[in-house]
């Protein structure tokens, strides 16, 4: 398994080669500190390419002064273990010099899925997503890219770049994992404490119950209004709970006839956790 750390042209000429075999490539980019969640995003892409690169960046353009970068996990060795054991075809993990090297200048601002929701309350986010994601994209030249639900506004964020910009790959999203709780695998989570963790369960099950009752009829404001209440009393500062047209994002006109996404976002302590569900 190739680990390709320095130049794009690199990974590119494996994909190059791969193509010209006939053989389809599919990237899988991550921040490194692998978990379930992340393993089967590298089984969804085995199930649609021959060939499967996952890469490791952990992008310090989508992080804000005084937010995690420098803490974020780093588990190198245990990450390229895992990933050698699913029988990966290549890491792309290039140095921040490839990347962002003197005089980087430019960088992709997308709106309308990127507006509101993650933006409000991490106004640089989309901007440094966006940016490295097109740059990983236009650097390996995969033929599809996957990412997850989990991160519901960012699969959106992406698939509307890679359409405006008209870069040849296509994006496919691929469902959350959970643990037995409930909770959504993220690799912030190992940041909660114990008492913390069991909290934790408690968002995703909010989550359910409120789209049942939306589901069942019940008015939307109160139906969000308990549900947000429920998780401040247990312990969460809340961000944002919202139902949004799960195309667009946008505010909810018709219920009836629209696609619906529950989206949440909240704080454990000094962890901040996301969460959404189809209604
Ligand atoms: P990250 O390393 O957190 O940037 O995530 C890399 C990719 O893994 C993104 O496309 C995430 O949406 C996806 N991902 C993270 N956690 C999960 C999960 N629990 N289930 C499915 N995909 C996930």
């Amino acid at each position: 398994m190739p680990i390709i750390t320095r130049i794009d042209t690199d990974i590119r000429t494996h994909v190059a080669t791969w193509r010209g075999a006939g053989e389809r490539s599919v990237l899988v980019p991550t921040m490194g500190a692998l978990h379930d969640g992340h393993l089967s995003l590298v089984d969804f892409a085995q199930d649609r390419a021959h060939r499967v690169i996952v890469s490791i960046f952990v992008n310090p353009t989508q992080f804000a002064e005084g937010e995690d970068f420098e803490d974020y996990p780093r588990t190198w060795e245990r990450d390229i273990e895992m990933l050698r054991d699913k029988g990966v075809d290549a890491v792309y993990a290039p140095l921040s010099s490839v990347m962002y090297p003197e005089r980087f200048a430019t960088s992709v601002l997308v709106e309308g899925p990127a507006l509101e929701l993650e933006t409000t309350y991490r106004p640089h986010f989309f901007r440094g997503v966006a940016t490295v994601v097109a740059k990983l994209i236009l650097g390996v030249q995969p033929d599809i890219a996957v990412f997850g639900e989990k991160d519901y506004q960012q699969l959106l964020v992406i698939k509307r770049m890679v359409s405006d910009l008209q870069i040849p790959c296509r994006i496919d999203g691929a469902p959350t994992i959970r643990e037995t709780d409930g909770l959504a695998m993220s690799s912030r989570n190992r940041y909660l404490s114990e008492s913390e963790r069991e909290t934790a369960s408690k968002l995703n099950q909010t989550l359910q119950t409120c789209a049942t009752d939306i589901r069942g009829g019940k008015p939307r404001g109160s139906s969000l209004q308990e549900a947000a209440e429920y998780l401040s009393q247990s312990g969460f500062k809340v961000d944002y709970l919202e139902l949004r047209n799960a195309d667009t994002l946008k505010r909810v006109d018709d219920i009836k006839n629209e696609p619906l996404r529950l989206l949440v976002a909240a704080h454990l302590g000094t962890t901040r956790l996301i969460d959404n569900i189809a209604v």
